[in-house]
């Protein structure tokens, strides 16, 4: 834990990007930013190893300002692609320390005026299991949100307690399927009923459907096909560093 605190001082950990697809066009809409950790010996250190491990103390608190600073600070150095799509925004994940912490909303106040980006290009990915959890409190936040003009995307969608019924109450702007639905391991009959039934669910609740660990052409096809909006994958891209994203940006095709 030590040698996380330090790693953040010191600069090894870093925010990647990935973009996200219009899949009717292709355009990127786009990126969510996923954190890094570079250690001198051990190489790469994936985030569910270190997150899980920083959500016991404060340090995720560090880690989460961190993201969200570093975040929206790229968001402010991206362009669009093209005159009829806004420009990329950024979504952050939250942990359930951050999402309950008081002093949230007064942080993403002050990196909205220091980035200048405006707060509809700022999207909090909150996981399905932590947003439904405590539902009144949770709806206490977004209306907070919401009157900063700030968007949730409910992520893993389809693996946590799923009370649909509360899932119209919390309006998010986007729901993320899992990739579990998208890239079934057993059962893939039934796997791809839920996902029929659930693109279906977030189209008819007018919400913003996103489909995530897409990898091959004909999960893309199969998706599309079932009229879900957004995608993400290593079809396209892994999460790259900000300049490769400002890259990618500039070779999006026009949609
Ligand atoms: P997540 O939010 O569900 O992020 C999606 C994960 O799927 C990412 O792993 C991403 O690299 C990976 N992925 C994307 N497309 C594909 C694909 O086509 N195939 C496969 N196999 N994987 C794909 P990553 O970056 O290792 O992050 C893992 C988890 O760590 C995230 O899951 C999120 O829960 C957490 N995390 C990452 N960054 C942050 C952060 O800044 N704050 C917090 N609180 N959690 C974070
Ligand atoms: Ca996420
Ligand atoms: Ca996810």
């Amino acid at each position: 834990m030590q040698e996380l605190r330090e790693a953040l001082a010191n600069g090894d950990v870093a925010m990647h990007y990935q973009p996200i697809i219009d899949l009717a066009s292709g355009t990127i809409v786009g990126f969510e930013a996923l954190m890094r950790w570079q250690h001198p010996e051990r190489g790469w250190i994936p985030p569910d190893v270190f997150i899980p491990l920083a959500e016991q103390s404060d340090l995720i608190l560090e880690l989460g300002s961190f993201a969200l600073k570093t975040a929206m600070a790229a968001a402010s150095t991206w362009k669009a692609t093209n005159p009829n799509v806004g420009l990329p925004y950024v979504t952050v994940n939250l942990s359930a320390h951050q999402f309950h912490d008081p002093g949230l909303i007064s942080l993403i106040r002050q990196e909205l005026e220091s980035s200048a980006i405006s707060p509809e290009r700022l999207i909090l990915e909150v996981t399905e299991s932590v947003a439904l959890a405590d539902i009144a409190e949770t709806l206490n936040i977004m209306d907070e949100l919401n009157r900063l003009k700030i968007g949730i995307a409910l992520d893993d969608f389809g693996t946590g307690y799923s009370s649909l019924s509360y899932l119209a109450a919390l309006n998010p702007k986007i729901i993320k399927i899992d990739q579990s639905f998208v890239r079934p391991k057993h059962d893939k009959k039934r796997s791809d009923t839920l996902l029929e039934a659930i693109v279906s669910l977030g189209n008819k609740l007018n919400m913003t459907v996103l489909a995530e660990g897409i990898e091959t052409p004909a999960q893309l096809d199969r998706l599309h096909n079932l009229d879900c909006d957004l995608g993400q994958g290593f079809l396209w891209s892994p999460a790259v560093p900000v300049q490769e994203a400002i890259d990618m940006l500039a070779q999006s095709p026009e949609g």
